[in-house]
């Protein structure tokens, strides 16, 4: 998937960090939250971005995804309007 790979080739690599997050797991910190409840993620060490999937795990913060997350919030702020 071309998509993917772009993305890593973007993101500034911390070695140390990442060995960090895979021994302890990332540290999470809120970077949005949405109307909707959606939140984003970062990790305070690598950096890396993250949201939460429909089975409330996290999984990593692509641009599509980001995408999904936007018009998820575009339709929920207009369904609350109408009422
Ligand atoms: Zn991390």
């Amino acid at each position: 998937m071309a998509i993917i790979t772009n993305v890593h080739k973007e993101q500034t690599f911390n070695p140390i960090a990442s060995i960090s997050c895979k021994l302890f797991g990332h540290k999470y910190r809120i970077t949005k939250r949405y109307e909707s409840n959606l939140k984003e993620f970062e990790c305070a060490h690598c950096k890396k971005q993250f949201t939460l999937d429909g089975y409330g795990h996290y999984t990593p913060l692509t641009p599509k995804l980001k995408k999904v997350n936007e018009v998820y919030e575009s339709f929920y702020t207009k369904k609350l309007s109408i009422r």
